[in-house]
């Protein structure tokens, strides 16, 4: 299934795998195989999720953690693999290039060459192979928690960071507030009492709550409350009886599920639906010294390292390329970027 050891040959190969969620049965299978004969030890297996163990005898592991899916492509041409040379560098295109099948050809390269002697690393290394990343919770790697996943001293996610490293994410909190009225015929309304209007003051409590800017070693971080979306159900004729609002919350890393449904409770109602919470994450951590010099910053947005960090592994996320080409029709990475992050992460593990 892979052609060549080199680490662009091995993205090309992933993203010629087209692997949508759902979907991760054949990019399971090769990363499976790829792995078992390079003799690594399966630790855990679950589904289309696996851990394998470089077992380097070392004193500290690090995990190497990846998602296998991507979202769909907005054309089938994306799942196939384009190299395009300009700039005096060589670009790879392709869906998933950089979210996130570049961060898993760095794991493919790293068990490579651990594999060929080529590297003499500081510690020893698991790869963490999971599905599902880009459904909603839960995903592969609840099953690899629920497995009893071991408890490492350190976990990187490579989702593209574009060379800084993200040491917190903001967690998220969706619910749902019913706003009540009384039906009636939209040509006597003076009969009923609109649920629409009624809910008018409530949406301007919810704008006039400010956003809550906290600073966490200098790192700017912003929680905030949105209405997503409203609903009612009945027809265009009739006076709404109940509108349905529904609420999300960004809450700081800091903040525990527990505070975050507190705030929601004391800010907004105690009448609500819980939809979803998914937790904030802070990684307090001292990093190992090769971390210095690299920017920090914090996911506004949410990342599974959230879980690990929930579950008891310190994780942070550090991965090649461009976040913001991810999940777009021109999603692609540079090879020299690709290449100077995978001699980075070398840098880190020997440090
Ligand atoms: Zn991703």
């Amino acid at each position: 299934m892979f052609k060549n050891s080199t680490i662009d040959s091995l993205l090309i190969d992933l993203i010629n795998i087209k692997s949508v969620s759902g979907e991760e049965d054949k990019i399971f299978k090769a990363i499976k195989s790829f792995f078992i004969k390079l003799n690594f030890i399966i630790e855990i297996e679950e589904q289309n999720n696996i851990v394998f163990n470089a077992n380097l005898n070392k004193n500290k592991t690090i995990l190497l953690a990846g998602h296998l899916d991507t979202v769909l492509a907005q054309d089938e041409d994306q799942y196939k693999a384009k190299i395009i040379n300009e700039n005096n560098d060589t670009y790879i295109y392709g869906r998933g290039a950089c979210d996130m099948k570049a961060g898993l050809s760095v794991m493919l390269k790293l068990a490579l060459d651990i594999y060929n002697k080529e590297v003499d690393l500081n510690y020893n290394i698991k790869f963490l192979f999971y599905s599902d990343e880009e459904r909603a919770l839960p995903n592969g790697l609840n099953f690899l928690i629920d497995k009893n996943l071991k408890k490492e001293s350190l976990a990187i996610i490579l989702e593209p960071t574009d060379n800084k490293v993200a040491i917190a994410c903001l967690g998220t909190l969706t619910f749902k507030v019913n706003i009540k009225g009384e039906a009636a015929h939209s040509s006597i309304p003076w009969t009923g009492s609109n649920a629409i209007y009624n809910c008018i003051q409530f949406i301007q409590k919810i704008k006039n709550i400010n956003y809550v800017e906290k600073n966490y070693d200098g790192i700017k971080a912003v929680s905030s409350l949105s209405v997503t979306q409203a609903n009612t159900t009945n027809s265009h004729n009739v006076i709404p009886d109940n509108i349905t609002l529904t609420l999300n919350y960004r809450f700081l890393p800091d903040f525990s599920k527990e505070e975050a449904i507190k705030y929601i409770e004391y800010k907004v109602s105690k009448d609500y639906e819980l939809i979803d919470i998914s937790p904030a994450c802070i990684c307090n951590i001292n990093l190992p010294k090769s971390f210095n010099k690299y920017k920090k910053f914090i996911y506004q947005g949410w990342c599974d390292m959230a879980q690990l960090n929930e579950y008891g592994i310190p994780t942070i996320a550090f991965g090649p390329g461009n976040e913001s080409l991810a999940h777009k029709v021109n999603e692609s990475i540079s090879l020299s970027s690709l290449n100077s992050f995978y001699k980075n992460l070398l840098e880190i593990l020997k440090d």
